[in-house]
Protein backbone atom coordinates (compact mmCIF):
# COMPACT_ATOMS: atom_id res chain seq x y z
CA UNK A 1 0.00 0.00 0.00
CA UNK A 2 1.61 3.77 -1.04
CA UNK A 3 1.13 6.30 1.64
CA UNK A 4 1.80 10.23 0.82
CA UNK A 5 2.79 9.97 -2.40
CA UNK A 6 5.66 7.39 -1.13
CA UNK A 7 5.79 4.23 -3.81
CA UNK A 8 5.75 0.75 -2.01
CA UNK A 9 9.15 0.49 -0.94
CA UNK A 10 9.46 4.06 0.67
CA UNK A 11 6.34 3.18 2.50
CA UNK A 12 7.60 0.00 4.16
CA UNK A 13 11.07 1.54 4.84
CA UNK A 14 8.76 4.16 6.65
CA UNK A 15 7.24 1.69 8.21
CA UNK A 16 10.26 -0.23 9.80
CA UNK A 17 11.69 2.74 10.72
CA UNK A 18 9.04 4.07 12.99
CA UNK A 19 7.91 0.80 14.32
CA UNK A 20 11.90 0.90 15.27
CA UNK A 21 12.80 -2.48 13.19
CA UNK A 22 15.93 -1.00 11.84
CA UNK A 23 17.65 2.01 13.43
CA UNK A 24 19.18 3.11 10.29
CA UNK A 25 18.52 2.21 6.71
CA UNK A 26 21.19 0.65 4.79
CA UNK A 27 20.62 -0.70 0.35
CA UNK A 28 22.93 -1.77 -1.81
CA UNK A 29 23.44 -1.95 -5.85
CA UNK A 30 24.86 -5.64 -6.35
CA UNK A 31 25.97 -5.14 -10.20
CA UNK A 32 27.68 -8.69 -11.42
CA UNK A 33 30.95 -7.21 -13.04
CA UNK A 34 29.87 -8.91 -16.72
CA UNK A 35 28.75 -6.04 -18.79
CA UNK A 36 28.24 -2.63 -18.65
CA UNK A 37 25.66 -0.74 -16.57
CA UNK A 38 22.34 0.10 -18.71
CA UNK A 39 19.69 2.50 -17.61
CA UNK A 40 18.00 -0.49 -15.98
CA UNK A 41 20.60 -0.41 -13.48
CA UNK A 42 19.87 3.28 -13.50
CA UNK A 43 16.85 2.83 -11.88
CA UNK A 44 18.08 0.64 -9.43
CA UNK A 45 20.91 2.45 -8.53
CA UNK A 46 18.71 6.03 -8.30
CA UNK A 47 16.02 3.72 -5.88
CA UNK A 48 18.55 2.00 -3.62
CA UNK A 49 20.61 5.43 -4.02
CA UNK A 50 17.33 7.81 -3.20
CA UNK A 51 16.15 5.48 0.00
CA UNK A 52 19.47 5.41 1.51
CA UNK A 53 20.05 9.60 1.30
CA UNK A 54 16.48 10.17 1.79
CA UNK A 55 16.64 8.63 5.36
CA UNK A 56 19.89 9.40 6.39
CA UNK A 57 21.29 5.73 5.88
CA UNK A 58 23.92 4.38 3.90
CA UNK A 59 24.26 2.97 0.20
CA UNK A 60 26.65 0.36 -0.67
CA UNK A 61 27.70 -0.64 -3.73
CA UNK A 62 28.62 -4.26 -4.17
CA UNK A 63 30.23 -6.39 -6.54
CA UNK A 64 27.95 -9.96 -6.82
CA UNK A 65 31.21 -11.64 -8.40
CA UNK A 66 30.92 -15.19 -7.77
CA UNK A 67 31.38 -16.34 -11.67
CA UNK A 68 34.58 -16.33 -12.77
CA UNK A 69 34.26 -17.27 -16.41
CA UNK A 70 31.88 -14.07 -16.81
CA UNK A 71 33.64 -11.64 -14.90
CA UNK A 72 36.45 -8.77 -16.05
CA UNK A 73 37.96 -6.26 -14.11
CA UNK A 74 37.67 -4.01 -17.27
CA UNK A 75 33.54 -4.36 -16.17
CA UNK A 76 34.28 -3.31 -12.60
CA UNK A 77 35.91 -0.15 -13.38
CA UNK A 78 33.47 0.79 -15.84
CA UNK A 79 30.46 0.32 -13.78
CA UNK A 80 32.37 2.01 -10.56
CA UNK A 81 33.10 5.08 -12.54
CA UNK A 82 29.18 5.40 -13.86
CA UNK A 83 27.97 4.70 -10.60
CA UNK A 84 30.09 7.64 -9.42
CA UNK A 85 29.07 9.35 -12.30
CA UNK A 86 25.30 9.30 -12.02
CA UNK A 87 25.91 10.56 -8.32
CA UNK A 88 24.44 7.57 -6.40
CA UNK A 89 27.62 8.56 -3.43
CA UNK A 90 28.36 4.98 -2.22
CA UNK A 91 30.81 6.20 0.49
CA UNK A 92 34.06 5.24 -1.25
CA UNK A 93 33.98 1.43 -0.62
CA UNK A 94 33.58 -0.77 -3.35
CA UNK A 95 32.39 -4.17 -1.57
CA UNK A 96 32.99 -7.67 -3.19
CA UNK A 97 30.98 -10.55 -2.56
CA UNK A 98 34.36 -12.62 -3.56
CA UNK A 99 35.98 -10.90 -0.21
CA UNK A 100 33.44 -13.05 1.78
CA UNK A 101 34.23 -16.40 -0.17
CA UNK A 102 35.78 -17.06 3.30
CA UNK A 103 33.10 -16.43 5.49
CA UNK A 104 30.46 -18.13 2.96
CA UNK A 105 32.66 -21.44 2.66
CA UNK A 106 32.75 -21.71 7.10
CA UNK A 107 29.27 -21.46 6.84
CA UNK A 108 28.31 -24.26 4.39
CA UNK A 109 30.62 -26.51 6.40
CA UNK A 110 28.26 -25.14 9.43
CA UNK A 111 25.34 -26.72 7.31
CA UNK A 112 26.72 -29.56 6.12
CA UNK A 113 27.48 -30.18 10.16
CA UNK A 114 24.13 -29.79 11.23
CA UNK A 115 22.73 -31.96 8.52
CA UNK A 116 21.66 -29.01 6.37
CA UNK A 117 23.31 -29.67 3.24
CA UNK A 118 25.34 -32.48 1.32
CA UNK A 119 27.62 -33.43 -1.42
CA UNK A 120 25.35 -34.65 -4.26
CA UNK A 121 27.43 -36.36 -6.41
CA UNK A 122 24.87 -36.87 -9.37
CA UNK A 123 25.45 -35.17 -12.75
CA UNK A 124 23.48 -32.04 -13.52
CA UNK A 125 21.23 -34.07 -15.10
CA UNK A 126 20.81 -35.87 -12.75
CA UNK A 127 19.68 -33.31 -10.26
CA UNK A 128 17.41 -31.37 -12.86
CA UNK A 129 15.56 -34.89 -13.41
CA UNK A 130 15.31 -35.77 -9.79
CA UNK A 131 13.91 -32.43 -9.02
CA UNK A 132 10.60 -33.26 -10.44
CA UNK A 133 8.37 -30.54 -12.01
CA UNK A 134 5.64 -28.38 -10.94
CA UNK A 135 2.84 -30.95 -10.83
CA UNK A 136 4.93 -34.08 -9.50
CA UNK A 137 7.49 -33.84 -6.21
CA UNK A 138 11.26 -34.43 -6.66
CA UNK A 139 12.71 -37.37 -5.44
CA UNK A 140 16.15 -38.26 -3.60
CA UNK A 141 18.77 -38.81 -5.32
CA UNK A 142 20.98 -41.67 -4.48
CA UNK A 143 23.18 -39.10 -2.37
CA UNK A 144 21.06 -37.01 0.20
CA UNK A 145 21.51 -39.29 3.17
CA UNK A 146 25.45 -39.13 3.02
CA UNK A 147 26.34 -39.08 6.40
CA UNK A 148 27.73 -35.65 8.21
CA UNK A 149 31.59 -36.59 7.60
CA UNK A 150 31.45 -37.96 4.15
CA UNK A 151 29.61 -34.88 3.59
CA UNK A 152 32.42 -33.14 4.89
CA UNK A 153 34.98 -34.77 3.58
CA UNK A 154 33.93 -34.26 0.12
CA UNK A 155 33.11 -30.63 0.57
CA UNK A 156 36.83 -29.81 2.26
CA UNK A 157 38.50 -32.18 -0.94
CA UNK A 158 36.09 -29.86 -3.38
CA UNK A 159 37.51 -26.76 -2.24
CA UNK A 160 41.16 -28.46 -2.25
CA UNK A 161 40.69 -29.23 -5.89
CA UNK A 162 40.80 -33.24 -6.08
CA UNK A 163 38.05 -33.10 -8.33
CA UNK A 164 37.16 -31.99 -12.15
CA UNK A 165 34.51 -28.98 -12.52
CA UNK A 166 30.96 -30.79 -12.59
CA UNK A 167 31.66 -33.90 -10.42
CA UNK A 168 30.02 -32.74 -7.03
CA UNK A 169 28.15 -29.91 -6.08
CA UNK A 170 26.79 -29.10 -2.56
CA UNK A 171 22.95 -28.36 -1.90
CA UNK A 172 20.69 -27.44 0.64
CA UNK A 173 18.64 -29.99 2.45
CA UNK A 174 15.37 -27.92 2.20
CA UNK A 175 12.27 -30.04 0.78
CA UNK A 176 11.79 -31.53 -2.22
CA UNK A 177 8.28 -31.90 -2.06
CA UNK A 178 7.98 -28.24 -1.77
CA UNK A 179 5.18 -26.29 -4.64
CA UNK A 180 8.40 -23.80 -4.90
CA UNK A 181 11.03 -25.64 -7.16
CA UNK A 182 13.65 -23.15 -5.80
CA UNK A 183 13.35 -24.89 -2.30
CA UNK A 184 14.00 -28.59 -3.80
CA UNK A 185 17.22 -28.96 -2.30
CA UNK A 186 18.80 -25.70 -3.97
CA UNK A 187 22.56 -25.66 -5.02
CA UNK A 188 24.64 -23.84 -3.22
CA UNK A 189 28.04 -24.71 -4.54
CA UNK A 190 29.81 -26.21 -7.49
CA UNK A 191 33.23 -26.90 -8.98
CA UNK A 192 34.62 -24.38 -11.24
CA UNK A 193 38.62 -24.40 -12.11
CA UNK A 194 38.63 -21.23 -13.33
CA UNK A 195 40.65 -18.10 -12.99
CA UNK A 196 38.67 -15.51 -10.69
CA UNK A 197 39.74 -11.83 -11.47
CA UNK A 198 39.44 -10.69 -8.13
CA UNK A 199 40.80 -13.72 -6.13
CA UNK A 200 42.52 -15.58 -8.81
CA UNK A 201 43.05 -19.33 -8.74
CA UNK A 202 42.65 -19.44 -4.89
CA UNK A 203 39.34 -21.05 -5.31
CA UNK A 204 37.84 -23.90 -7.25
CA UNK A 205 34.29 -24.07 -5.84
CA UNK A 206 31.82 -20.79 -6.48
CA UNK A 207 28.98 -20.55 -4.28
CA UNK A 208 25.67 -20.06 -6.56
CA UNK A 209 23.69 -16.85 -6.47
CA UNK A 210 20.82 -17.79 -4.18
CA UNK A 211 23.32 -18.78 -1.27
CA UNK A 212 25.86 -15.94 -1.48
CA UNK A 213 23.85 -13.22 -2.24
CA UNK A 214 21.75 -12.88 1.38
CA UNK A 215 25.03 -13.18 2.76
CA UNK A 216 26.75 -10.63 1.17
CA UNK A 217 23.78 -8.84 2.29
CA UNK A 218 24.15 -9.67 5.76
CA UNK A 219 26.94 -9.46 5.97
CA UNK A 220 27.10 -5.84 5.07
CA UNK A 221 24.06 -5.05 7.42
CA UNK A 222 21.94 -4.56 4.67
CA UNK A 223 18.21 -3.96 5.43
CA UNK A 224 16.11 -4.12 2.40
CA UNK A 225 17.68 -5.91 -0.44
CA UNK A 226 15.49 -4.86 -3.47
CA UNK A 227 15.86 -6.83 -6.46
CA UNK A 228 13.92 -7.51 -9.48
CA UNK A 229 10.09 -9.31 -9.87
CA UNK A 230 12.08 -12.58 -11.57
CA UNK A 231 13.34 -13.24 -8.09
CA UNK A 232 10.30 -13.62 -6.05
CA UNK A 233 10.16 -17.75 -5.74
CA UNK A 234 13.93 -17.18 -5.06
CA UNK A 235 12.53 -14.70 -1.79
CA UNK A 236 12.30 -18.26 0.40
CA UNK A 237 15.92 -19.57 -0.32
CA UNK A 238 16.75 -15.81 0.49
CA UNK A 239 15.01 -16.32 3.79
CA UNK A 240 16.12 -20.11 4.70
CA UNK A 241 19.74 -19.07 3.75
CA UNK A 242 19.41 -15.79 6.32
CA UNK A 243 17.54 -17.70 9.18
CA UNK A 244 20.63 -20.19 9.34
CA UNK A 245 22.93 -17.19 8.78
CA UNK A 246 21.91 -15.81 11.96
CA UNK A 247 21.93 -18.97 13.97
CA UNK A 248 26.04 -19.61 12.67
CA UNK A 249 26.40 -15.80 13.59
CA UNK A 250 25.28 -16.08 16.53
CA UNK A 251 26.86 -19.38 17.81
CA UNK A 252 30.31 -17.55 16.41
CA UNK A 253 29.26 -14.96 19.39
CA UNK A 254 28.00 -12.21 17.05
CA UNK A 255 25.36 -10.47 16.49
CA UNK A 256 23.49 -10.80 13.31
CA UNK A 257 21.92 -8.83 11.14
CA UNK A 258 18.42 -9.62 9.11
CA UNK A 259 17.97 -8.27 5.86
CA UNK A 260 14.42 -8.64 4.09
CA UNK A 261 14.35 -8.81 0.03
CA UNK A 262 11.89 -7.02 -1.98
CA UNK A 263 10.67 -7.18 -5.84
CA UNK A 264 10.05 -4.21 -7.66
CA UNK A 265 9.52 -4.30 -11.25
CA UNK A 266 12.45 -3.94 -13.57
CA UNK A 267 12.75 -1.33 -16.26
CA UNK A 268 11.18 -2.20 -20.04
CA UNK A 269 11.76 0.85 -22.59
CA UNK A 270 10.08 0.83 -25.93
CA UNK A 271 12.22 0.50 -29.03
CA UNK A 272 15.04 -1.27 -27.19
CA UNK A 273 16.50 -4.22 -25.80
CA UNK A 274 18.34 -4.07 -21.90
CA UNK A 275 19.52 -7.81 -21.79
CA UNK A 276 22.69 -7.95 -21.10
CA UNK A 277 23.15 -10.85 -23.45
CA UNK A 278 21.79 -9.37 -25.80
CA UNK A 279 23.81 -6.02 -25.80
CA UNK A 280 26.91 -8.29 -25.80
CA UNK A 281 25.51 -9.81 -28.97
CA UNK A 282 24.87 -6.18 -30.71
CA UNK A 283 28.64 -5.26 -29.59
CA UNK A 284 30.09 -8.21 -30.70
CA UNK A 285 28.61 -8.61 -34.31
CA UNK A 286 29.48 -5.34 -34.80
CA UNK A 287 25.88 -3.83 -35.22
CA UNK A 288 26.84 -1.06 -32.80
CA UNK A 289 30.11 0.83 -32.73
CA UNK A 290 31.04 -0.59 -29.02
CA UNK A 291 29.39 -0.49 -25.15
CA UNK A 292 29.07 3.28 -25.53
CA UNK A 293 27.99 3.31 -28.95
CA UNK A 294 25.48 6.33 -28.19
CA UNK A 295 22.22 4.54 -29.81
CA UNK A 296 22.45 1.57 -27.01
CA UNK A 297 20.07 1.67 -23.69
CA UNK A 298 23.96 1.29 -21.73
CA UNK A 299 24.75 4.29 -19.44
CA UNK A 300 28.09 4.90 -21.05
CA UNK A 301 26.54 5.13 -24.54
CA UNK A 302 23.80 7.79 -23.39
CA UNK A 303 26.08 9.44 -22.03
CA UNK A 304 28.24 9.55 -25.04
CA UNK A 305 25.02 10.51 -26.36
CA UNK A 306 25.04 13.95 -25.07
CA UNK A 307 21.97 12.48 -22.06
CA UNK A 308 23.45 14.24 -18.34
CA UNK A 309 23.22 11.87 -15.15
CA UNK A 310 20.47 14.64 -14.06
CA UNK A 311 17.95 13.63 -16.96
CA UNK A 312 18.55 9.78 -16.33
CA UNK A 313 18.09 10.42 -12.60
CA UNK A 314 14.92 12.97 -13.31
CA UNK A 315 13.88 9.94 -15.76
CA UNK A 316 13.83 7.36 -13.07
CA UNK A 317 11.84 9.43 -10.63
CA UNK A 318 9.38 9.86 -12.60
CA UNK A 319 8.40 6.26 -13.83
CA UNK A 320 8.30 5.17 -10.47
CA UNK A 321 8.30 2.13 -9.12
CA UNK A 322 5.73 -0.31 -8.99
CA UNK A 323 4.89 -4.01 -8.49
CA UNK A 324 3.87 -5.01 -12.30
CA UNK A 325 6.39 -5.22 -15.37
CA UNK A 326 5.39 -2.71 -17.91
CA UNK A 327 6.92 -1.15 -21.14
CA UNK A 328 7.71 2.05 -20.30
CA UNK A 329 7.20 4.88 -23.53
CA UNK A 330 10.25 6.08 -24.57
CA UNK A 331 8.93 9.13 -25.34
CA UNK A 332 8.76 9.99 -21.53
CA UNK A 333 12.87 9.32 -21.18
CA UNK A 334 13.33 11.93 -24.15
CA UNK A 335 11.25 14.10 -22.44
CA UNK A 336 13.40 14.16 -19.34
CA UNK A 337 16.13 14.40 -21.52
CA UNK A 338 14.77 17.68 -23.59
CA UNK A 339 13.51 19.51 -20.05
CA UNK A 340 17.21 19.16 -18.57
CA UNK A 341 18.75 20.41 -22.30
CA UNK A 342 16.52 23.48 -22.01
CA UNK A 343 18.36 24.94 -19.30
CA UNK A 344 21.63 23.98 -19.85
CA UNK A 345 22.63 23.71 -23.65
CA UNK A 346 23.21 27.14 -25.32
CA UNK A 347 21.72 28.06 -28.59
CA UNK A 348 23.55 27.70 -31.76
CA UNK A 349 23.12 27.76 -35.34
CA UNK A 350 24.37 25.17 -37.24
CA UNK A 351 23.55 23.83 -41.02
CA UNK A 352 22.95 20.26 -41.42
CA UNK A 353 22.55 20.27 -45.11
CA UNK A 354 24.34 23.64 -46.43
CA UNK A 355 22.81 25.86 -49.55
CA UNK A 356 25.01 28.84 -50.55
CA UNK A 357 23.14 32.11 -50.65
CA UNK A 358 24.91 34.92 -51.90
CA UNK A 359 23.70 38.03 -50.60
CA UNK A 360 24.66 40.59 -53.53
CA UNK A 361 23.47 43.42 -52.30
CA UNK A 362 25.96 43.11 -48.93
CA UNK A 363 29.52 45.10 -49.33
CA UNK A 364 31.94 42.83 -51.16
CA UNK A 365 34.70 41.87 -48.49
CA UNK A 366 33.03 42.71 -45.12
CA UNK A 367 31.59 41.67 -42.92
CA UNK A 368 30.50 42.24 -39.33
CA UNK A 369 29.81 40.79 -35.68
CA UNK A 370 26.52 40.55 -34.26
CA UNK A 371 26.40 40.15 -30.04
CA UNK A 372 23.99 37.14 -30.47
CA UNK A 373 22.37 35.60 -26.95
CA UNK A 374 22.86 31.84 -25.89
CA UNK A 375 19.70 31.68 -24.38
CA UNK A 376 16.02 32.40 -25.07
CA UNK A 377 13.94 34.35 -23.23
CA UNK A 378 12.04 31.91 -21.21
CA UNK A 379 15.77 30.32 -19.75
CA UNK A 380 17.14 32.00 -16.81
CA UNK A 381 20.99 32.06 -18.20
CA UNK A 382 22.59 35.32 -19.08
CA UNK A 383 25.64 35.13 -21.74
CA UNK A 384 26.09 35.85 -26.11
CA UNK A 385 28.61 35.18 -28.36
CA UNK A 386 30.00 37.28 -31.41
CA UNK A 387 28.14 35.75 -34.62
CA UNK A 388 29.82 36.67 -37.67
CA UNK A 389 27.66 37.61 -40.48
CA UNK A 390 29.21 38.22 -44.26
CA UNK A 391 28.00 38.52 -47.69
CA UNK A 392 28.12 34.69 -47.90
CA UNK A 393 26.05 32.61 -45.84
CA UNK A 394 24.78 29.16 -45.91
CA UNK A 395 21.43 28.19 -44.98
CA UNK A 396 19.29 24.65 -44.81
CA UNK A 397 18.27 23.37 -48.18
CA UNK A 398 14.90 22.27 -46.16
CA UNK A 399 14.76 26.24 -45.47
CA UNK A 400 14.11 26.80 -49.18
CA UNK A 401 10.94 25.57 -51.76
CA UNK A 402 10.89 26.33 -55.27
CA UNK A 403 7.18 25.77 -55.09
CA UNK A 404 6.41 26.28 -51.72
CA UNK A 405 3.44 24.26 -50.25
CA UNK A 406 1.16 26.33 -48.75
CA UNK A 407 1.83 27.74 -44.82
CA UNK A 408 5.74 27.51 -45.81
CA UNK A 409 6.90 30.40 -44.28
CA UNK A 410 10.67 30.02 -45.30
CA UNK A 411 12.71 31.07 -48.29
CA UNK A 412 10.98 30.84 -51.63
CA UNK A 413 11.55 32.68 -55.26
CA UNK A 414 10.93 36.24 -54.51
CA UNK A 415 9.89 35.48 -50.52
CA UNK A 416 11.47 36.77 -48.08
CA UNK A 417 12.99 35.41 -44.44
CA UNK A 418 14.69 36.84 -41.72
CA UNK A 419 17.99 35.30 -40.49
CA UNK A 420 18.49 34.79 -37.25
CA UNK A 421 20.05 37.69 -35.23
CA UNK A 422 21.08 39.40 -38.33
CA UNK A 423 18.75 40.44 -41.32
CA UNK A 424 15.67 39.99 -43.75
CA UNK A 425 16.80 38.68 -46.64
CA UNK A 426 14.63 38.35 -50.03
CA UNK A 427 15.57 35.57 -53.16
CA UNK A 428 16.10 37.11 -56.52
CA UNK A 429 17.71 34.03 -57.89
CA UNK A 430 17.72 30.52 -57.99
CA UNK A 431 21.10 29.44 -59.80
CA UNK A 432 21.07 25.85 -60.53
CA UNK A 433 23.92 22.93 -62.02
CA UNK A 434 23.20 21.87 -65.72
CA UNK A 435 21.93 18.58 -63.66
CA UNK A 436 19.14 20.58 -62.51
CA UNK A 437 20.46 20.80 -58.80
CA UNK A 438 20.02 24.30 -57.06
CA UNK A 439 23.57 24.87 -55.94
CA UNK A 440 22.82 28.70 -54.83
CA UNK A 441 20.06 31.37 -53.81
CA UNK A 442 21.19 35.02 -55.06
CA UNK A 443 19.65 37.42 -52.80
CA UNK A 444 19.24 40.82 -51.31
CA UNK A 445 19.86 42.07 -47.99
CA UNK A 446 17.73 44.61 -46.03
CA UNK A 447 20.12 46.87 -43.94
CA UNK A 448 17.14 48.34 -41.91
CA UNK A 449 16.20 45.17 -40.65
CA UNK A 450 19.22 44.88 -39.17
CA UNK A 451 18.38 42.83 -35.65
CA UNK A 452 17.11 44.82 -32.64
CA UNK A 453 15.61 47.37 -34.98
CA UNK A 454 12.41 46.83 -36.23
CA UNK A 455 11.39 49.50 -39.02
CA UNK A 456 7.28 49.72 -39.83
CA UNK A 457 5.53 47.30 -42.11
CA UNK A 458 8.35 44.58 -42.32
CA UNK A 459 6.57 41.59 -40.88
CA UNK A 460 8.00 38.40 -42.20
CA UNK A 461 6.99 34.98 -40.89
CA UNK A 462 9.64 32.85 -40.45
CA UNK A 463 13.10 33.19 -39.33
CA UNK A 464 15.91 30.55 -40.42
CA UNK A 465 19.21 29.27 -39.09
CA UNK A 466 22.59 30.31 -40.86
CA UNK A 467 25.99 30.22 -40.95
CA UNK A 468 29.07 32.73 -42.54
CA UNK A 469 30.66 30.37 -45.25
CA UNK A 470 33.29 32.67 -44.60
CA UNK A 471 33.49 31.75 -40.43
CA UNK A 472 31.91 28.75 -40.44
CA UNK A 473 33.25 25.47 -39.19
CA UNK A 474 32.81 22.30 -41.70
CA UNK A 475 31.72 19.62 -39.15
CA UNK A 476 30.39 16.02 -39.24
CA UNK A 477 27.00 15.27 -37.14
CA UNK A 478 25.47 12.11 -36.33
CA UNK A 479 21.69 11.80 -36.05
CA UNK A 480 20.62 8.75 -34.20
CA UNK A 481 17.66 7.19 -33.60
CA UNK A 482 15.69 4.30 -31.99
CA UNK A 483 17.41 1.75 -32.84
CA UNK A 484 14.87 -0.68 -33.33
CA UNK A 485 11.96 -0.19 -35.21
CA UNK A 486 9.12 -2.25 -33.21
CA UNK A 487 8.14 -1.12 -29.96
CA UNK A 488 9.07 -4.19 -28.27
CA UNK A 489 11.67 -5.98 -30.19
CA UNK A 490 11.52 -9.18 -28.98
CA UNK A 491 7.76 -9.73 -29.27
CA UNK A 492 6.80 -12.44 -31.53
CA UNK A 493 8.30 -15.14 -33.43
CA UNK A 494 11.19 -14.01 -35.24
CA UNK A 495 14.68 -13.05 -34.63
CA UNK A 496 14.55 -9.66 -32.52
CA UNK A 497 16.99 -8.25 -34.50
CA UNK A 498 15.09 -8.26 -37.96
CA UNK A 499 13.55 -5.60 -36.02
CA UNK A 500 17.01 -2.93 -35.85
CA UNK A 501 16.62 0.02 -37.23
CA UNK A 502 18.74 0.56 -40.42
CA UNK A 503 18.32 4.36 -40.26
CA UNK A 504 19.21 4.48 -36.50
CA UNK A 505 22.50 6.38 -37.57
CA UNK A 506 22.43 8.63 -40.67
CA UNK A 507 26.15 10.46 -40.67
CA UNK A 508 26.05 13.81 -42.17
CA UNK A 509 29.54 14.67 -43.22
CA UNK A 510 30.22 18.04 -44.24
CA UNK A 511 27.32 20.50 -42.13
CA UNK A 512 28.69 23.93 -41.08
CA UNK A 513 28.41 25.45 -37.38
CA UNK A 514 28.92 28.87 -36.17
CA UNK A 515 32.74 29.57 -34.98
CA UNK A 516 31.66 30.37 -31.44
CA UNK A 517 31.92 26.28 -30.55
CA UNK A 518 35.45 26.34 -31.83
CA UNK A 519 37.53 25.71 -28.48
CA UNK A 520 34.47 24.45 -26.24
CA UNK A 521 35.58 20.95 -24.44
CA UNK A 522 34.58 17.80 -26.03
CA UNK A 523 31.40 16.39 -24.64
CA UNK A 524 29.85 20.29 -24.92
CA UNK A 525 25.94 20.29 -25.44
CA UNK A 526 24.13 22.55 -27.95
CA UNK A 527 20.63 23.25 -28.94
CA UNK A 528 21.33 23.87 -32.76
CA UNK A 529 18.57 25.92 -33.39
CA UNK A 530 15.52 24.52 -34.96
CA UNK A 531 17.59 21.48 -35.11
CA UNK A 532 17.88 19.61 -31.44
CA UNK A 533 20.05 18.64 -29.18
CA UNK A 534 23.82 17.52 -30.12
CA UNK A 535 26.76 17.57 -27.78
CA UNK A 536 30.35 17.23 -29.07
CA UNK A 537 31.79 13.56 -29.12
CA UNK A 538 33.80 12.69 -26.60
CA UNK A 539 35.63 10.26 -28.61
CA UNK A 540 36.22 11.52 -32.39
CA UNK A 541 35.66 15.12 -32.44
CA UNK A 542 38.60 17.41 -32.38
CA UNK A 543 39.16 20.65 -32.81
CA UNK A 544 39.84 21.04 -36.86
CA UNK A 545 37.24 17.93 -37.17
CA UNK A 546 34.61 18.26 -35.00
CA UNK A 547 31.70 15.83 -34.43
CA UNK A 548 28.64 15.94 -33.01
CA UNK A 549 26.07 13.74 -31.34
CA UNK A 550 22.08 14.26 -31.60
CA UNK A 551 21.16 13.89 -28.22
CA UNK A 552 17.62 14.16 -29.08
CA UNK A 553 15.55 15.65 -31.26
CA UNK A 554 13.27 18.82 -30.14
CA UNK A 555 9.86 17.32 -30.24
CA UNK A 556 8.55 13.82 -31.27
CA UNK A 557 8.92 13.40 -34.45
CA UNK A 558 8.73 9.05 -34.72
CA UNK A 559 6.27 8.59 -37.11
CA UNK A 560 6.84 4.88 -38.28
P1 LIG B 1 20.58 -8.12 -17.15
O1 LIG B 1 19.46 -9.09 -17.03
O2 LIG B 1 20.24 -6.89 -17.91
O3 LIG B 1 21.83 -8.75 -17.61
P2 LIG B 1 21.23 -8.45 -14.42
O4 LIG B 1 20.14 -8.44 -13.45
O5 LIG B 1 21.76 -9.77 -14.81
O6 LIG B 1 20.82 -7.58 -15.69
P3 LIG B 1 23.08 -7.43 -12.56
O7 LIG B 1 24.41 -6.89 -12.79
O8 LIG B 1 22.96 -8.67 -11.78
O9 LIG B 1 22.43 -7.58 -13.98
O10 LIG B 1 22.11 -6.33 -11.95
C1 LIG B 1 22.44 -5.54 -10.85
C2 LIG B 1 21.18 -4.99 -10.25
O11 LIG B 1 20.46 -4.24 -11.22
C3 LIG B 1 20.26 -6.08 -9.77
O12 LIG B 1 19.85 -5.75 -8.45
C4 LIG B 1 19.12 -6.05 -10.73
O13 LIG B 1 17.91 -6.35 -10.08
C5 LIG B 1 19.12 -4.61 -11.22
N1 LIG B 1 18.59 -4.53 -12.58
C6 LIG B 1 19.07 -5.14 -13.68
N2 LIG B 1 18.31 -4.87 -14.75
C7 LIG B 1 17.31 -4.06 -14.32
C8 LIG B 1 16.19 -3.45 -14.95
N3 LIG B 1 15.95 -3.60 -16.26
N4 LIG B 1 15.38 -2.68 -14.20
C9 LIG B 1 15.62 -2.50 -12.89
N5 LIG B 1 16.65 -3.06 -12.22
C10 LIG B 1 17.49 -3.83 -12.93
MG1 LIG C 1 22.14 -10.66 -11.97
MG1 LIG D 1 21.03 -11.15 -16.47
Amino acid sequence: TERDGMDFIRTLVADDLRAGRYQSIVTRFPPEPNGYLHIGHAKSIVLNHGIARETGGRFNLRFDDTNPETEDVSYAESIVDTVRWLGADFGGTVYHAADYFEQMYRFAEYLIGRGLAYVDSSTDEEVREARGTVTEPGRPTAFRDRSVEENLDLFRRMRAGEFPDGAHVLRAKIDLASSNMLLRDPLLYRIRHAHHYRTGDKWCIYPLYDYAHPIEDAIEGITHSLCTLEFENNRAVYDWTVDHWQDFVRAEGGEPSRPHQYEFARLALDYTVMSKRKLLQLVNEGLVSGWDDPRLPTIAGMRRRGVTAEALRAFCEMIGVAKSNTRIDIGKLDFAIRDDLNHRAPRVLCVLNPLKVTITNYPAGESETFDAPLWPHDVPNEGSRPLPFSGTVYIDRDDFAENPPKGFYRLSPGGEVRLRYAYVIRCDEVVKDDAGEIVELRCSYDPATRSGSSPEGRQVKGTIQWVSAEHGLPCEVRLYDRLFTAPDPEAGEGDWKQNLNPDSLVVIHRAMVEPSVRDDAPGSRYQFERVGYFCSDTTDSRPDALVFNRTVTLRDTWTK
